[in-house]
């Protein structure tokens, strides 16, 4: 679907991507991670035709991007870029036009997506009367209404209150079953590991980290023991291998520098009364990206 081959975009001297390759298959839900400033709209820009004087090569289904192209990606930008005076009717119809739609298909797909997101009332209000979450909305469905073959989500539950974080998570799974590739950022590492199969993440525009999720796992040497029990931490804290001991609710998280510490570790916690839970996990996305990301700033 997406290829992203040796691209590099400098602005003057300041090196924004840095020979970044990745692919994007149909269907797969990818996530493009990294800090402020590590080089992910200036990406985006780029996959979308907004940005043109970089080296290397962006192509969809072997074609470079042209304006035939770009009319089926969708882009939910992170600055909410809604026109407030304008009609939830109107502006959808102002971004149809714009993805070469006809206006009676606009209307059928946006009644459609009203409904699906609970919001049919307010096709006729000014932007500026609706929440901001419901704003969120009504910028998601701009973004989708031309059944995108790429979408783009740049912190798509940014302002979403529990329940409507739900109903996006509902809509982004079914627009991937239907075939839908999709680029995912955000900062929340809880909602990157429960979307993507594969990742990369950039600093200061260079990949430090690629992959599928499941093997960037499996590969990460430091692990997790989840204990629930009676433990001395400070005795725990002087064995080999462990790295720190945190507490969440009633279990005990002993980082670990890599597996071939269970052995021991096991030995010396079976000694303890009252053990309940013993498990090896692998860390969560969030601890290894801030174990990466701060290497590589270093
Ligand atoms: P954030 O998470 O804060 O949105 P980002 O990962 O999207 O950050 P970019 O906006 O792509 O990062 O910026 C990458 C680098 O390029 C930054 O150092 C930024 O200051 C610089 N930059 C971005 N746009 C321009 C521009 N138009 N002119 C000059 N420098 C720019």
């Amino acid at each position: 679907m997406l290829k992203v081959e040796h691209v590099t975009k400098k602005y003057g001297n300041l090196v924004a991507v840095n020979d970044l390759s990745f692919e994007v298959k149909d269907g797969c839900i990818f996530g493009l991670l990294g800090l402020n400033g590590a080089g992910k709209t200036t990406t985006f820009r780029m996959i979308l035709g907004l940005i043109d004087d970089y080296t290397g090569n962006i192509t969809i289904d072997g074609k470079h991007i042209d304006y035939v192209i770009s009319d089926k990606i969708g882009f939910l930008t992170e600055e909410r870029s809604l026109l407030t005076k304008m009609t939830v009717l109107d502006q959808i119809i102002y971004y149809g036009r714009l993805k070469s739609m006809e206006e009676s298909d606009i209307v059928k797909k946006l009644d459609y997506w009203l409904k699906r997101f609970e919001i049919s009332e307010y096709k006729n209000k000014k932007i500026k009367e609706l929440s901001k979450g419901n704003q969120q909305k009504v910028q998601f469905i701009s973004a989708i209404i031309n059944e995108p073959k790429l979408l783009i989500l740049d912190e798509p539950f940014s302002g979403l209150d529990p329940i409507n974080v739900e109903l996006f998570k509902k809509v982004i799974l079914d627009l991937q079953k239907k075939g839908t590739s999709i680029i995912f950022s955000s900062h929340r590492m809880e909602h990157v590991e429960l979307f993507c199969e594969e990742l990369v993440v950039l600093v200061k525009g260079k990949s430090v980290l690629q992959g599928k999720l499941t093997d960037i796992k499996k590969n990460y040497k430091k692990k997790n023991l989840v204990v629930v029990g009676d433990i001395d931490e400070d005795k725990l804290k002087k064995c080999d291998g462990v790295n720190k001991i945190t507490k969440e609710g009633n279990e005990y998280i002993i980082s670990i520098t890599d597996e071939t510490y269970v052995k021991s570790l096991f030995k010396e916690i079976s000694k303890y009364d009252n053990i309940t839970k013993f498990s090896v996990e692998d860390p969560s996305l969030n601890e290894i990206f801030i174990s990466i990301v701060g290497e590589a700033y270093e």
